[in-house]
């Protein structure tokens, strides 16, 4: 029976019996002579039933026990009726919402991945799965509720990760304090907006493989080193006008061959870029810094461009001072390369929201059509194989760009319009902002834009 019929049933019940009730105390009073009497006991008589099944419906709910079902008539019953029906509906909800509970517990107990969440507030850890307690090395059930200060997650660059939090990069390769030969790595996933969900992956074989390659790609460029170096020799000792019908063999083999010592070079860089987890932290002046790179772009550019420096930062960087100019260096002197004669090259060193700096190289060139931009930092990854290798490209570049920034905790920004030309960025955080010396600043006297 719907819910407004049974209710309609029962006010009409109500009514009538109330009515009958009534009719026949006014009755057996009017036979005594008493009429107001039986009707004042009538009416307590309906009083005390009332609080009578108040009192059984309160007991009831104040016990959270069920309501047993009602056989009764009339507004009572019906009210017993329905706090019955929802108990009932409550509790079938109740049940399925456990059951669910459970099948997710069982799932994410049963993943061959870690699972932590986290509390986001006070870092205490809520629930982990077994994988997790294998992998980090976890106590059940001690450390449930613990603060991470007291786990394996309190090491500084863990900190410093979840710190950033909302940040999609994973954080690889650490060491299971569980087992120091089992690699692992850590993504967090920010799921509710006061939890975070850490997924922990046993990343061994993964670090293992990516370890044989990188060991593999060192090897055979440092082997390549010598033999290159011996031909290199070799070619240097041919004098062009001793052989005239070789020159020109002679001045490709020359071009070839210092093509492949720097594509040994830039192998070898990168190598030993992805070997390290830190670099030097160092004062990196920055306006002499870009006195150099100017230099570097007018020596390329064999006055082909405009080259101007903006310096509206007007601090120093902290780094290293060897590879970060190795980085700014590739970015202009791609900028050159890849600007036909007559255009324009702006380095701009300026600040950004929220208290860091970029380096940012624009030019007038080709650009970059929008397809090639995800992928543009991958090795070899090049838009147009005949344009990188006429200007003596390995296309390594950006990739080299990009693993210095990584171990600055920078990033490569970049915008591009085909046939408008391109802009690359460096963007440090304001933890790698310095204040500038009065004595280091030999570009000041140049003013903030320097045009040459
Ligand atoms: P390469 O040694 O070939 O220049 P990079 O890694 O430095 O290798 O660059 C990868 C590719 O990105 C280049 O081959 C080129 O196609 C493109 N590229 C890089 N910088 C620029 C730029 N400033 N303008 C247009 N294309 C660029």
């Amino acid at each position: 029976m719907t819910v407004s019929i049974l209710l309609r049933l029962a006010w009409r019940q109500s009514l009538i019996r109330l009515l009958l009730f009534y009719a026949v105390a006014a009755g057996l009073g009017l036979w005594l002579g008493e009429v107001w009497w039986a009707l004042g006991l009538a009416t307590a008589v309906v009083a005390a039933r009332a609080y009578w099944r108040l009192y059984r419906v309160l007991r009831f709910l104040d016990w959270r026990k069920q309501l047993r079902t009602v056989d009764g008539q009339g507004l009572w019953a019906a009210l017993e009726t329905l706090i019955h029906r929802r108990q009932t509906e409550n509790r079938r909800r109740g049940r399925r919402l456990v059951q669910l509970l459970r099948a997710y517990r069982q799932a994410a107990t049963a993943m061959p991945d870690g699972a932590l969440v986290i509390g986001r507030r006070d870092g205490r850890l809520v629930w982990f799965n077994k994988t997790a307690r294998h992998l980090l090395g976890l106590r059940y059930p001690q450390a449930l509720g613990q603060p991470l200060s007291e786990t394996f997650l309190a090491q500084p660059r863990v900190q410093a990760w979840l710190a950033a939090g909302e940040t999609d990069e994973p954080l690889t390769d650490l060491a299971s304090p569980a087992d120091p030969m089992v690699r692992i790595s850590l993504r967090l996933i920010p799921y509710s907006s006061s939890q975070w969900l850490v997924v922990v992956r046993d990343v061994t074989k993964l670090m293992r493989l990516e370890q044989v390659r990188r060991d593999f790609v060192a090897n055979v460029s440092h082997e390549l080193r010598t033999p290159l170096t011996v031909v290199h020799g070799y070619l240097d000792m041919i004098e062009p006008g001793e052989h005239p019908e070789l020159a020109t063999m002679v001045e490709e083999m020359r071009r070839q061959s210092q093509r492949m010592t720097q594509l040994v070079e830039d192998l070898l860089t990168l190598s030993r870029l992805e070997a390290q987890e830190s670099l030097p932290e160092e004062p990196l002046a920055m306006a002499p810094m870009l006195v150099t790179l100017r230099r570097e772009a007018e020596a390329l550019s064999q006055g082909r461009h405009t080259v101007r420096v903006q310096d509206t930062a007007g601090c120093d960087l902290t780094g290293s001072t060897k590879e970060l100019h190795s980085a700014f260096s590739n970015l202009v002197s791609n900028a050159i390369r890849y600007t036909p004669t007559g255009g324009s090259v702006l380095i701009r060193f300026e600040p950004v929201a929220g208290g860091g700096v970029r380096l940012a190289v624009q030019d007038t060139g080709y650009g970059i059509p929008e397809q090639h931009l995800p992928r543009i930092t991958e090795r070899f990854y090049r838009v147009s194989t005949s344009r990188s290798r006429e200007s003596g490209g390995t296309g390594l570049g950006l990739s080299i760009v990009k693993h210095v920034l990584s171990l600055h905790q920078a990033r490569l920004e970049l915008e591009s319009e085909v046939g408008r030309g391109s802009t690359f960025a460096c963007v440090f955080g304001p933890a790698r902002v310095r204040m500038r010396g009065p004595a280091g600043n030999p570009g000041a006297d140049e003013g903030p834009d320097v045009v040459s």
